[in-house]
């Protein structure tokens, strides 16, 4: 067993709160426990159940180094080939460990005993000569300030919570939002609904994916020879992971060179598969490559060019009136049955879902913790 690592709490059984857990149990923690809110692990892969919901980083990248999966069937896994890596990586030796349904509500650390108490909702304390936290930060859907929002007649629902329920097809269906989540959502909706509306606030920068399907053979070859081909990945990853790296600081430092090759990159991708101009020119972003976070969909750009498809102008402001089920935006008014958020989530302020307090020396940490998680000399 290794020194030092004395019982540790985790927070969270996402994928972050599942590699701690793994990790620290091959580290020899004298003790592990992981609270789980919810009744599975998977976090953000638990969470969003839409159609088209997919990993846009490639897997050999997004996937852990130290647990590879042998079971994907794209490049770019979809949600429930995720979910179930999530519970693979449960399956590790993790079960014994973790108590689902169980959120955490108080960390307090406990100066006299040295130690993190912390509480779960059924009112029992976890004593932790450590504590990780891994809460997430992508779970509070957010809903746009639309006028009339709530008196829609029809369904609708935020992309995270989606609403298998609903059958859509035959419906004329309204997806507001055109960033990550709707570029993987509209084509799915597009291919069901009798019609889809778009309302897009602000186009965004948007490369091509290349997504692939892992053979048969290569899965062959996985089973036969593993160590050549976790070579022949770890490579791949460093290959991404040099690419991503160079690449992404060319456009997020603003060099001339960076900027230019995204934007040239997106403007050939739309031009490849837009024709019309005017829709071209309301996909066109007006503000530099590097604001916003740059997308990878191929087929979102086609679902837009079918003919029942409408994608609506630069949105700038919407109202709902909720008897004949209208949604109003720039003076048009889309009858529709079905409307779907996609609209993002909360990323500002910082939040817990667990109260976190007690005293380091003289410092309370909920002061100061109060504008983010930072490290305090040796807490
Ligand atoms: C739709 C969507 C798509 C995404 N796609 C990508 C992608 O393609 N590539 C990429 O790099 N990233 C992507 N992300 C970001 C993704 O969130 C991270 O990649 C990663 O999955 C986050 O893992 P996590 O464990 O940190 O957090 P989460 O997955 O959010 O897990 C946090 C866990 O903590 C639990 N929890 C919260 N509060 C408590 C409490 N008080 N007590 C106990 N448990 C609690 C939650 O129930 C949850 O299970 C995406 C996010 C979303 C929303």
């Amino acid at each position: 067993m290794a020194e030092g690592i004395g019982r540790v709490v985790v927070v969270g059984a996402g994928l972050g709160g599942l590699a701690a857990g793994i990790k620290l149990k091959q580290a020899g923690a004298a003790g592990l426990t992981i609270l789980e809110k919810a009744s599975a692990v998977g976090g953000t892969w638990r969470q969003n159940t839409y159609p088209g919901c997919a990993c846009d980083v490639p897997v050999a990248l997004y996937q852990y180094s130290f647990f590879p999966g042998f079971h994907w069937s794209h490049t770019f896994p979809r949600q429930p080939e995720m979910q179930a890596y999530c519970e693979m990586m449960a399956d590790a030796g993790l079960r014994e460990h973790l108590h689902l349904e169980c959120a955490a509500t108080q960390a307090r650390w406990d100066a006299d005993e040295a130690c993190w108490q912390v509480t779960d909702r059924h009112g029992t304390v976890h004593a932790a000569d450590t504590l990780v936290v891994a809460l997430g930060q992508l779970d509070r859907p957010k809903l746009p300030g639309i006028p009339g929002r709530d008196t829609f007649a029809g369904p609708s629902w935020h992309a995270a919570a989606w609403n298998h329920g609903i059958d859509l097809a035959g419906k004329r269906v309204g997806v507001i939002g055109s960033a990550a989540s709707a570029v993987q959502l509209i084509p799915e909706v597009a291919r069901q609904a009798g019609h889809l509306t778009v309302f897009q606030r602000t186009p965004n920068w948007i490369g091509p994916r290349r997504d692939q399907a892992i053979t048969v053979e290569d899965k062959m070859l996985m089973m036969t020879d593993p160590a050549m081909v976790m070579s022949l990945a770890q490579r791949q990853r460093d290959m991404i992971f040099d690419n991503a790296d160079t690449f992404f600081w060319q456009a997020f430092a603003w060099t001339p060179q960076g900027r230019e090759a995204f934007a040239a990159l997106a403007r050939r991708h739309l031009e490849a598969q837009v024709s019309d101009p005017e829709l071209r020119a309301k996909l066109t972003p007006a503000y530099p490559v590097g604001c916003t976070r740059f997308l990878f969909a191929d087929d979102f750009y086609p679902a837009l060019c079918r003919p029942e498809c409408y994608a609506g102008d630069r949105t700038r402001s919407m109202s709902v009136t909720g008897v004949r089920r209208e949604h109003i935006a720039d003076g048009a008014i889309h009858d529709l049955d079905v409307l779907i958020y996609a609209t993002g989530f909360e990323t500002t302020g910082w939040h817990w879902s667990t109260g976190c307090d007690g005293y380091w020396r003289h410092t309370r940490l909920a002061d100061a913790w109060a504008d983010g998680h930072g490290g305090l000399a040796r807490v």
